[in-house]
């Protein structure tokens, strides 16, 4: 024990003893064979922002929304722990936490140094936040998982064991296995299921289980899951101890009046035996807590000191001060069976009516920013690594904290409170400002020539075009007749080569385009379309607050080819003097009614319209794939809870009150560009839908734009907006549907595979979460498309596939954060409803073959090439420059089904390497395949002094994380399993092997002498 820890405990021991009443009270008690066992677990939910922003709930601000300080609970927490050693709290929000540790004085972080080792206080769950688990992506699952698992190891020495998952809304099978099972956790415990389901499992008491999340990877990720019985707040009987709670005290004083001890301990053994009655084993939780809670901590342990002691005199169960590992661990020693429980927990309902898949959704534009911003931050981690990472200057650490926030299960799900929505979209604004100068700075030092590194003292600022997707792009709208060459530098942070298309503004109708060797490239303009201006021109003014200088005419689109984690340049100038310019796309607008049947495509894809405008056969040469095929938008009126259940559609909630489709009168004027490179049809659906279908010459999917809003609600009505495939594919009530962007879960409508559902909500009720991507298939082929966002997706009909691209909404839906779903965009204080920019991309494939675009060209959704634009500065570019860069081994690329998740250096100069399998066993017949990496190949010009394979948070070695992992008994016959991963790393080859769907996590330390110095 410390001298600080002494001292303070000498100063509560004097004040004890001043007390003439003083009843000590044994708090001792541990788990009691024979006995039933109940595991008071004290703990606080801190959400990262919800009705306040993060930094409002930590210091305690604007509490006329909510009371609520989390500095409080943690400043009042160490004292109530030092008052009696047998008292035990979890602490979760690593957000909060550090802010609170970075405060404290050293005897103030000594003594929690101590509670931590004793494990009076553990850090469980231990990400920044508790993560959503339905609206995000398992890259930015494990991102803000490692950020807080690092920093417990480094400042604590401690590896959490518990996944504390306690109120997201639904849980993912990615969830379960990966940010379970694989970062080492031995329990995972929430409460939201579907209430039916929830029920059944209270009768066969099948709340606890063993989930197997993991088809490919069967019992080899398999964690113990434990659903509380109602939520995660104290049993029913009343057992709320804030200061201002309403539930009885135990009064044990005889002095006073309203001695109440047998009534209180009375309460609590019915609670625990009721508890009992739909769990197995001997031993329960009561989770002793809920928001916020613990704002004067002594005010709760006062009572659980009290009922742990009373109770235990009484008998007949046993109270005592545990946490979910001691439960855990009680729960393993008992060696039982548990059912098994496969897939996931999606969707949550928590009433008939209320089924908890409007936030898949919700806030589309914010839901974006976070998806485009992890791709960034992937890119600039890698670009942070070849400059090196310099401590004192600029790093990517900022947009790391403020994009694992987003992650919290109030952020990119959507259901905030609007200032708190903006909270988060300033945090990434500024991590991505410093990002982006970091990129900028080290693209210009590995673009400087010479045989090493070597960043100049007047580094090139390029320039990143952030507000593409609004067709705003200031160094690409520079006019170039004076002679002036725009430089176009464009990373590619996939491990394999890539070949893309650019498409970026430009003024001038004369151009051309030159590689890197000085060759003309092909290159097409295409008019902008006014609905594009129109989206530019309000934004940057409601943004930057200026109106842009520049108006550009045209998009330009030319090919690009890019090495693996590297790049290559591209140069643009005016056209004037050049033989081949760029060439004009043909223009073919349709008047009225005069469309006529009209085929698009110069490659292998074609896409046929019919004479009423609309999209009606999607056909392949090469693969021979044909399907009638039409491309439709609707709206659901989100119900606004005047009917006979007030259940409005909300934030959270989707409970359509009807269907709309969006009528076109049977006309839906095209406007078609014809090109070398793409042609595109545009279409105004209606005065606040725009869309462009584009397809590529070279590419054999199809690009769908679209531009939603502002969604009228004039009418009173609130808005769910859904575009829709339809097929003539007999898909059988199944679709497919990705669990956090990573496996593909079957989903059979109206049905839940291990129990029995009565859908009441015949839309909402098989809307699923998509991050990746939705497909269904009927034996001969497959129909895919795949996302830039998190959506809500389904399959409604057979053949039939929708997407939920934008909501707004007229009502609160009752789940706490009371505000309607209104989002607008202001511009000198007059406000209109959200408008949307987004894109989808759809292929058809034969069956058995869709797996390779959506894991391949899904990786490349996630990261899209890296541009940035300077202007030639005199003279030759390639004469003072390297033009094309790769950073590994120029005649080596990556397996087409392996990604590199993260390339980074750390604080302490080591390197975090992440590579990933990106296909589940059988998923496809050659991809499927165990794969290999050659890391002398990856880094040509290092030389790796040590590696050592970590779990998937990188806080220990792999080998001990699987040595301590508790194994767990299922019921019923052992699954046939033939589970492939790679050997351990034979740090003489150097070489990695990847069974399917496996993600293996390193350590590296470079030798010295052998990296590329910074001069
Ligand atoms: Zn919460």
């Amino acid at each position: 024990m410390g001298a600080a820890v002494r001292r303070f405990l000498a100063l509560l021991v004097l004040a004890a003893v001043g007390e003439c009443a003083y009843i000590p009270y044994n708090t001792s008690a541990g788990v009691v064979e024979g006995k039933l066992n109940v595991h008071v677990v004290p703990h606080t939910h801190d959400d990262v922002g919800w009705l306040k922003t993060v930094d409002q709930y930590y210091v305690g601000s604007n509490n006329s929304i909510q009371g609520a300080c989390v500095q409080n609970v943690l400043d009042s927490l160490v004292v109530a722990l030092l008052k009696d050693k047998n008292r035990k709290f979890i602490y979760v929000e690593q957000a909060f936490f550090q802010r609170w540790w970075r405060q404290q004085s050293d005897m103030i972080k000594d003594i929690v140094k101590e509670l931590i080792s004793t494990g009076q206080l553990e850090l469980i769950n231990g990400g920044m936040c508790m993560h959503d688990e339905a609206a995000v992506h398992y890259i930015d699952m494990i991102d803000q998982t490692t950020l807080g698992h690092r920093f417990i190891k480094e400042e604590f020495g401690q590896i959490p064991r518990i996944g504390w998952q306690i109120d997201p809304f639904g849980h993912s099978a990615v969830q379960a296995y990966l940010l379970g099972a694989e970062v080492g956790f031995d329990a995972f415990y929430f409460f939201r299921i579907d209430y039916q389901d929830r029920d059944t499992r209270k009768g066969t008491k099948e709340l606890e289980v063993v989930w197997r999340g993991s088809k490919t990877f069967g019992s080899s990720a398999d964690i113990f899951a434990g659903i509380f019985p109602k939520n995660y707040e104290p049993p029913p009987g009343g057992f709320y101890f804030e200061v201002n709670d309403k539930y009885p005290v135990v009064q044990d004083d005889p002095l006073l009046f309203d001695y109440n001890v047998q009534d209180r301990v009375n309460d609590f053994v019915a609670a625990a035996l009721a508890q009992a009655n739909i769990t197995r084993t001997n031993h329960v939780m009561f989770t002793m807590g809920t928001d916020f809670k613990y704002q004067y901590a002594e005010s709760w342990f006062r009572q659980m000191d009290k009922l742990i002691h009373y109770v235990n005199k009484d008998g007949r169960v046993n109270a005592l001060y545990s946490t979910p590992s001691i439960y855990t661990d009680a729960k393993h020693a008992e060696n039982e069976p548990w059912p098994l429980k496969t897939n996931d927990f999606f969707p949550y309902a928590d009433n008939p009516n209320a089924y908890w898949t409007g936030y898949f959704t919700s806030r589309p534009a914010l839901k974006r920013y976070v998806r485009v911003m992890s791709g960034y931050y992937l890119a600039a981690r890698q670009l942070e690594f070849f400059k090196g990472r310099s401590n004192s200057d600029l790093t990517t650490d900022s947009l790391a904290d403020a994009l694992a926030l987003a992650q919290h299960h109030d952020a990119v799900t959507g259901t905030e409170k609007q200032h708190v929505a903006n909270d988060y979209a300033k945090r990434l604004s500024i991590g991505y400002t410093e990002a982006e100068k970091l990129v900028s700075s080290s693209l210009s030092c590995l673009s400087q020539s010479g045989s090493k590194l070597h960043c100049p003292s007047q580094p090139t600022n390029f320039a990143q075009c952030l507000l593409l997707n609004i067709t705003y792009c200031p160094p690409s709208e520079m006019d170039l007749s004076q002679g002036k060459t725009l430089v176009v530098l464009v990373y590619n942070s996939l491990g394999w080569k890539r070949e893309d298309v650019l498409r970026i503004p430009v003024v001038s109708d004369s151009v051309v385009v030159h590689d890197s060797e000085g060759k003309e490239v092909e290159s097409q303009l295409l008019p902008i379309a006014n609905a594009s201006l129109y989206i530019r021109e309000k934004h940057v003014k409601a943004y930057l607050g200026t109106l842009p200088d520049a108006k550009p005419k045209f998009w330009l689109a030319f090919p690009v080819s890019v090495p693996p984690l590297g790049f290559n340049t591209y140069f643009i100038s005016s056209g004037k003097k050049s033989a081949s310019v760029s060439l004009m796309s043909t223009l073919y607008p349709s008047q009225g009614s005069k469309n006529s049947n009209m085929q698009i495509g110069q490659g292998q894809l074609k896409l046929q319209y019919n004479a009423a405008g609309e999209l009606s056969m999607y056909s392949d040469s090469k693969t021979m794939v044909e399907a009638n095929f039409e491309q439709k938008y609707k709206y659901y009126i989100g119900q606004d809870g005047n009917g006979s259940d007030p259940q409005a559609s909300g934030a959270y909630i989707f409970r359509p009150n009807g269907t709309v489709p969006i009528n076109t009168n049977g006309q839906v004027p095209l406007t078609v560009l014809r090109g070398s490179i793409v042609d595109e049809v545009h279409q105004q659906i209606n005065s606040w839908i725009y869309q462009i279908n584009r397809v590529y010459k070279g590419k054999d999917y199809v690009e769908t734009e679209f531009i939603i809003g502002p969604i009228p609600a004039d009418d009173g009505n609130g808005k769910e907006v859904a575009t829709e495939i339809v097929t003539n594919m007999a898909t059988n009530k199944t679709f497919y549907t990705d669990s956090s962007g990573r496996d593909f879960i079957k989903r059979i409508r109206d049905y839940r595979a291990e129990w029995n559902i009565e859908v009441n909500q015949p839309i909402a009720g098989n809307y699923y979460p998509v991050n990746l991507g939705i497909y269904v298939e009927d034996g001969s082929r497959e129909l895919s498309i795949l996302v830039d966002r998190s959506v809500g997706g389904a399959s409604i009909n057979d053949g039939q596939i929708e997407l939920m691209l934008h909501r707004r909404l007229l009502h609160d839906d009752g789940r706490g954060v009371a505000e309607a779903l209104n989002e607008t965009t202001c511009v000198d204080d007059q406000c209109e409803g959200l408008v949307i920019e987004g894109k989808y991309y759809l292929k058809i494939d034969p069956q058995g073959e869709g797996a390779r675009w959506r894991r391949t060209f899904g990786q490349e959704i996630y990261s899209p090439l890296l541009l940035a634009f300077t202007e030639q500065d005199g003279g030759n570019w390639a004469n003072s420059h390297v033009p094309k860069f790769s950073a590994m081994d120029p005649t080596y690329s990556l397996p087409d089904n392996v990604a590199l998740l993260t390339l980074q250096e750390l604080e302490d100069g080591s390197v975090l390497l992440r590579l990933a399998h990106l296909y589940e066993a059988g998923e496809h017949t050659d991809l499927s395949a165990l794969a290999s990496v050659d890391l002398n190949r990856v880094f040509p010009d290092k030389k790796i002094g040590k590696i050592v394979e970590t779990s998937l948070s990188a806080n220990q070695e792999r080998a001990t994380m699987e040595k301590k992992r508790l194994q767990w008994k299922v019921e019923g016959p052992a699954a046939d399993e033939k589970v492939v991963r790679g050997g351990p790393i034979d740090p003489s080859t150097l070489i990695v092997d990847l069974g399917p769907m496996e993600i293996r996590t390193f350590l590296i330390n470079f030798d010295q002498q052998s990296g590329k110095q910074l001069m």
